[in-house]
């Protein structure tokens, strides 16, 4: 569960002080899936760094399954990454890097990847080397290698603005059903509308000026929550 209370963000930008965000109060509750929505420049990167740890508020409380998030490094967070996979690694190796950094036998690592490349249907890729996947090939293994470390929480940063309409539907699908599967908490920062009501729970509408949460709205599911798989 992430709560964020009263959060404050100041920027200093040439001795001039910019508030990004301000008061801002959330509770999302595990299992979750939130998108963040607003325009560039609202603040929807800060907000989602100060969750990572990788920024700190000027004030106001943050915290993660009751803990204050101190600083980077949790590993109950984890940050999607879309680009970053070693070039020269092959799939399997790029998914299984962090387990193994994480003293994770070897062969253990292996049967976790692999069943995490099942999820997003590459496992008859595992050979194979990044410049050798398509972009959307590409995303599902990044995916991969963020699930694989089994976090409670998945923040994304706009992982899919970069893909083609088509590819860009495959991977909502492919995410909404590992979601269901999982059951992680996910944040997900996007100004894709149509992106944000496919797949959330929940969508917190962020204003300009100063940052804060203008709206919230919860999104009535279209289909079957378990029907998802069919889809597939
Ligand atoms: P986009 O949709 O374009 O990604 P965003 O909502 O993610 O936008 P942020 O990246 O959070 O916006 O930036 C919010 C504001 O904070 C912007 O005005 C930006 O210039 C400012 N800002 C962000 N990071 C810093 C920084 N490290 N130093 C100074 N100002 C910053
Ligand atoms: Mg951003």
């Amino acid at each position: 569960q992430v709560v964020l209370k009263n959060i404050q963000k100041e920027f200093t930008k040439k001795d001039v002080p910019l508030t990004v965000l301000k008061d801002i109060d959330i509770e999302i509750n595990r299992g979750e899936f939130v998108s963040l929505l607003g325009p560039s420049g609202c603040g929807k990167s800060t907000l989602l760094n100060l969750v990572a740890g990788l920024e700190k508020q000027t004030s106001g409380e943050l915290t993660v399954n009751g803990n204050m998030i101190k600083g980077p490094g949790n590993d109950r967070i984890v940050v999607f990454q879309e680009s970053g996979l070693f070039p020269w690694m092959n799939v399997i190796n790029n998914v299984m890097y962090g387990l193994l950094i994480k003293k994770i036998p070897k062969a253990e690592a292996k049967q976790k990847a692999i069943e995490i490349l099942k999820m997003v249907h590459l496992v008859q890729f595992q050979d194979s080397y990044p410049h050798e996947l398509s972009g959307g090939m590409k995303q599902r293994v990044a995916i991969a290698r963020a699930l694989v470390m089994d976090p409670d929480i998945l923040l994304m940063d706009e992982p899919f603005a970069a893909l083609d309409e088509q590819t860009r539907m495959v991977l909502h699908r492919e995410l909404e059903s590992i979601w269901r599967k999982t059951g992680k908490t996910i944040i997900f920062v996007t100004h894709n509308i149509r992106e944000s009501l496919m797949l959330s729970d929940r969508i917190l509408l962020m204003g300009t000026r100063p940052g804060h949460i203008k709206k919230e709205y919860r999104v009535q599911a279209t289909r079957p929550r378990d029907s998802a798989d069919s889809v597939l």
